[in-house]
């Protein structure tokens, strides 16, 4: 492949060139952080799973010292851009607040240039994935229709016949899958109950370009978000409300690359629900007293600050009681799921990290876990039912369905 068509690596040289080779990405242990890097402690522990070693490995193929192979395609897409690394790093410009060091962005750019150059040395089932996404605006393969599966019966708006001021955003990953889906059918009866007025896309919603971006078919995610931001603002909406935190993320802050500027607001439930209980818009009475632990997806903690929001709704609803890991919030150690790692390689490494997580809710006593994205959901649900069901896995939707009057 050589240096000179490693363009993408090209564009963020200066990350890698910012990063001391100091270590703490390798092996920093404090309190709240008991390692880093949790590909690299789920495997054989190795440096190039850490950020540390994927700089070193970056640079090396910018400057010809390092040649191209499959098992480094491998190692680069052993990465769940959970960015824990980027935060424990803490080389930040102190005028703008940027990373120093983008972990992520040099992944993907690295990722990106692989994907051009040697697609024969990527997991096939990315290529799933990317093709599924040009046949049907879908990552799962799965036709248009099947997202509006969930809304049958339900006489919802059309955000294309009806304009509403709030546009429900569901996902491809929740709106696609029948185990997932009843969350989204939750969510609509939720803003129901408290009058909001929104409308859904249906089979018309795009998928949002998370997934195909961080797998590094840049081309193929840029084209999406350009078309996806005239489809959004051509809706008249003022707010768009997500379900996932992958296409919160996406929307939020990988749409600032855009030519033209997304018009509405994007916020998660999560960010849009504690207003509603303030508002006593929704009323929420005690089922069962329940200790939950909630994970902070990466996608919606770490890469957009939401941490208070989700605890407030649990806190507000009667019975639920939030037992916090040592890892919280900024210091969580991802399930496993993000960066494309439940595709790749069927997920076994996703789910063997997922196990961490399910352990560490156990320890400290929580008689559930509780999230905020379907990615983690998924793969925290499959880490939880191996070796047996260990411990229920809800979508926060879920407890806030259930509390409701
Ligand atoms: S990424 Fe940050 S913490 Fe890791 S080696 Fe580079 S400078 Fe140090
Ligand atoms: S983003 Fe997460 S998985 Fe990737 S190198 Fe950093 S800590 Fe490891």
């Amino acid at each position: 492949m050589g240096r000179k068509v490693m363009k993408e690596l090209e564009k963020v040289r200066r990350y890698i060139y910012n990063c001391r080779k100091c270590g703490v990405c390798v092996s920093k242990v404090t309190g709240g952080v008991p390692y880093v890097c949790p590909v690299k402690e789920s495997t054989a522990g190795f440096d190039h799973f850490s950020s540390r070693g994927k700089t070193i490995i970056a640079q090396g193929l910018l400057e010809g010292e390092i040649e191209p192979s499959q098992e480094l395609a491998e190692v680069i897409f052993s990465c769940t851009l959970c960015g824990n690394c980027m935060t424990q790093c803490g080389s930040i410009n102190q005028d703008t607040g940027e990373a120093l060091v983008d972990t992520n962005k040099i992944v993907e750019a690295m990722r990106a240039d692989f994907l051009e150059n040697h697609p024969e040395w990527i997991d096939p089932a990315y290529e799933s994935v990317l093709h599924s996404t040009r046949q049907y605006n879908n990552p799962w393969g799965l036709p248009r229709t099947a997202k509006e599966k969930w809304a049958k019966k339900m006489k919802l708006k059309n955000a294309r016949k009806e304009p509403a001021p709030v546009l429900l955003f569901i996902g491809c990953t929740m709106a696609s899958s029948q185990e997932l889906s009843p969350r989204a059918r939750k969510a609509a009866e939720i803003m129901g109950k408290a009058s909001v007025d929104f409308a859904i896309l249906g089979k018309d919603e795009p998928c949002c370009g998370s997934v195909q971006k961080r797998i590094g078919d840049l081309e193929l995610a840029s084209e999406m978000m350009e078309e996806n931001v005239n489809l959004f603002n051509s809706l008249g909406c003022e707010t768009i409300v997500t379900l996932c935190a992958g296409c919160a993320n996406m929307l939020k802050n990988d749409y600032r690359e855009t030519k033209e500027k997304l018009k509405p607001r994007v916020l998660h439930i999560v960010e849009f629900l504690p207003k509603l209980i303030t508002e006593e818009k929704l009323q929420l009475v005690s089922k069962n007293s329940l200790k939950v632990s909630y994970h902070d997806p990466c996608h919606l903690g770490r890469h957009m600050g939401v941490y208070d929001e989700p605890r407030a709704i649990l806190d507000a609803l009667p019975g639920v009681d939030v037992i916090e890991r040592p890892a919280t919030k900024e210091n969580t150690i991802c399930c496993g799921a993000g960066g494309g790692m439940r595709i790749f390689a069927s997920g076994s490494l996703a789910e063997k990290i997922g196990q961490t997580t399910v352990q560490s809710a156990i320890e400290v006593g929580a008689e559930a876990l509780v999230t905020a994205c379907p990615f983690c959901e998924m793969n925290l649900e499959a880490a939880a039912r191996n070796p047996k069901n260990q411990i229920p896995v809800y979508d926060i939707i879920d407890l806030v369905y259930e509390a409701l009057k």
